[in-house]
């Protein structure tokens, strides 16, 4: 069982090393990064946002049928995303596939008019990040609301979550993680 994250030259750079680590480091797991060689389709021109559900059909395409690979994958855009139905997603995650995406457009300071703090984003990020990834280790979500597994609606709501998870969530995600690899 390997991580990958997909960083899109479209998602802010220099970030990569520091939101690799946190995320390794609340998975305690090792966690790769390379430039998202899968070109971002699904653009609605009309909401000037991307389709986050049909960015993952994608990857099911390109990673499972063309590679097969047994990574869990998160791709890290700069795109805002939606889902059909949603104004907007920080992220979606498509478990049987072990795909995940997230947008960094909504976890940065000036989307809200608020001064730029690269640290805020990249807490976010490890967050959010983390939170995909454990949706592809078959994690759902939470009622606590410090626990990363907890949906946030709002920025506040994502500020108001730790860096971790609670702890029933743990315990499920270290049983996720002592799954027996499956290729
Ligand atoms: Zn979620
Ligand atoms: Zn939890």
């Amino acid at each position: 069982m390997s991580f990958l994250i997909f960083w899109d030259n479209s998602s802010p750079q220099g970030l990569q090393g520091p939101v690799a680590r946190g995320i390794s480091g609340i998975l305690e797991r090792p966690v790769e990064v390379v430039e998202n060689p899968v070109i971002l389709r699904g653009f609605d021109r009309t909401r000037n946002q991307y389709n986050a559900s049909r960015i993952l059909t994608d990857m099911q395409d390109i990673y499972t049928r063309q590679h097969g690979i047994g990574d869990h994958i998160l791709i890290v855009t700069g795109k805002d995303l939606y889902i059909p139905g949603r104004d907007f997603v920080f992220g979606l995650a498509r478990p049987n596939i072990r795909a995940s995406i997230v947008s960094t457009a909504r976890l940065r300071n000036g989307y809200y008019g608020r001064r730029e703090d690269v640290y805020d984003a990249i807490d976010r990020l490890i967050k959010e990040g983390t939170h995909e990834i454990a949706h592809t280790l078959g994690l759902d979500h939470c009622d606590d609301i410090e626990c990363i597994m907890f949906c946030p609606n709002t920025l506040d709501e994502l500020d108001r979550k730790r860096k971790n998870l609670c702890p029933q969530c743990r315990e499920k995600l270290t049983l996720a993680l002592e799954e027996p690899i499956q290729d």
